[in-house]
C-alpha cells in the first residue's frame, strides 16, 4: 500500500509560547514517519490560527518558512476550538488521505500517532486517542469529566470515555462528517455517530508545557452544556415528566385540602402556600430556561451562519517545493506584502 498523505491539524488560540516547540516536535515526528514509509513525503502539518490576539499568526508564518511541511490557516475571528478543528479538517479534506487533530499544547502524546497510522493501515477510518490516566489533571477536572461522561451516557449520547479531540479520521470518515450540517459542533459526540471500523489507542496525557489553558471553568461549563443540548432531547422529556409529577401532586394536595375543609379544619397556612409558590415557581422557571436552551439552539441552527471565516491559507499543495514560502498566499496577505514594500 502506498504511504498515506496525512495532515496533522492543530488549532491554535493565543499559543505563541508553545508553537515553536510544538512545530519542532511535530516536524521531527513527521520526518520519522516519512522516512519509515508510514506517511507520504507530501504530508503536511496545518496550524490553524483561531483568531488569536497575540503573535500566534506571525509565529505560524515564520514556521511555514522554516519547515517545508508546515502550513498556516488563519481564521478571521475567534471561532472556538471545535470550529477551528472543523475549519482545518474541511480545508484539507480533499487533499488528505487521513487527518489527525491534536491540541497545540501537546498535552496529547505525539508518539501515539504511529499507532494511529497502524490502525489506519489495518482499515480503521476512525482512530480515537484515549487517555490511559488523568494524573496531570486536577481532581476536580478529573471527577467532573467522569460524571459528565456518565451523565451523557444516560442521556443517550455515546461518547468515547476519556477521549477528547485527539483522533485520526480517514478520507471516507471526513467525507461523511462533512455532511453534518449543525452549527453547534460537538465533535466528540458526532464522530461516534459515523460508524466505520474504528479503534482506540491509549496514551498518557501530560501537562501543557507553556502558557495556560484556554478553557477556563466558564468555557468548560458552556462546552458541557453544548454537548448535552446538542445530543439529547431527554432533558425536555424530563421536564414534561416533572410537570406531570407536580400536577398529580397538586391534585392530591387539592383533594386533601377539600377534605380538610369539609371536616371543618380550615388551614390558614401561610408557610405551605409560600413554600409551594416558591417551589413550583422555581421548577417552572427552570423548565422554561431549559426549553429556552433548545429554542436558542434552533435559532442559531436556522440562521445557517458559516462556522468560521477563512482569512488566509498559506498552503503547500502536493508537489510544492518544501522549505519555501507557501504558495497559496491570498489577496489579503499579498496586500500586506505590498504595503510592506511600498
Ligand atoms: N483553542 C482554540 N480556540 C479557542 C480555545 C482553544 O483553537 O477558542 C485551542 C487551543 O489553542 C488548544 C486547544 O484548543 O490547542 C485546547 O485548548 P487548551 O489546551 O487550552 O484546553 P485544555 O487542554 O486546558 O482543556
Ligand atoms: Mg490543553
Amino acid at each position: 500500500m502506498k504511504a498515506p498523505r496525512i495532515y496533522i491539524v492543530v488549532p491554535c488560540y493565543n499559543e505563541e509560547q508553545v508553537l515553536p516547540e510544538t512545530a519542532k516536535r511535530l516536524h521531527g515526528l513527521m520526518q520519522r514517519l516519512i522516512q519509515s514509509g508510514q506517511a507520504a513525503a507530501d504530508s503536511r502539518i496545518t496550524l490553524v490560527d483561531d483568531g488569536s490576539g497575540d503573535q500566534t499568526w506571525a509565529v505560524i508564518q515564520d514556521l511555514t518558512r522554516r519547515y517545508g511541511e508546515v502550513e498556516g490557516l488563519k481564521l478571521a475571528h475567534n471561532a472556538g476550538h471545535q470550529n477551528a478543528l472543523w475549519a482545518g479538517m474541511m480545508t484539507v479534506k480533499d487533499r488528505a488521505d487521513a487527518v489527525i487533530t491534536i491540541d497545540a499544547d501537546l498535552q496529547d502524546d505525539v508518539e501515539a500517532i504511529p499507532q494511529f497510522l497502524q490502525a489506519y493501515r489495518e482499515g480503521c477510518q476512525v482512530v480515537y486517542g484515549v487517555r490511559s490516566q488523568r494524573k496531570t489533571d486536577t481532581a476536580f477536572k478529573r471527577n467532573t469529566a467522569h460524571w459528565y461522561y456518565a451523565l451523557m451516557g444516560r442521556l443517550g449520547a455515546q461518547l468515547v470515555y476519556d477521549h477528547a479531540d485527539y483522533r485520526l479520521l480517514g478520507r471516507q470518515a471526513l467525507e461523511a462528517l462533512s455532511q453534518f450540517g449543525e452549527s453547534n459542533l460537538f465533535l466528540r459526540g458526532m464522530v461516534p455517530l459515523l460508524g466505520f471500523p474504528h479503534k482506540e489507542v491509549y496514551y498518557q496525557r501530560g501537562e501543557r508545557f507553556a502558557g495556560e489553558s484556554k478553557y477556563p471553568l466558564k468555557k468548560m461549563l458552556a462546552f458541557a452544556m453544548e454537548g448535552i443540548t446538542s445530543f439529547s432531547v431527554k432533558p425536555i422529556r424530563l421536564v414534561l415528566l416533572l410537570g406531570i409529577l407536580f400536577a398529580v401532586a397538586g391534585l392530591v394536595m387539592a383533594l386533601w385540602v377539600i377534605i380538610r375543609h369539609a371536616a371543618g379544619h380550615t388551614v390558614a397556612g401561610w408557610a405551605s402556600i409560600m413554600v409551594s409558590v416558591w417551589v413550583i415557581g422555581g421548577v417552572q422557571l427552570m423548565a422554561l430556561g431549559l426549553i429556552g436552551e433548545y429554542v436558542g439552539k434552533i435559532y442559531t441552527e436556522v440562521k445557517h451562519r458559516p462556522r468560521y471565516i477563512l482569512e488566509t491559507y498559506l498552503d503547500k499543495p502536493a508537489g510544492a517545493s518544501g522549505g519555501g514560502r507557501g504558495q497559496g498566499i491570498d489577496r489579503q496577505t499579498q496586500q500586506t506584502n505590498n504595503e510592506e514594500k511600498a
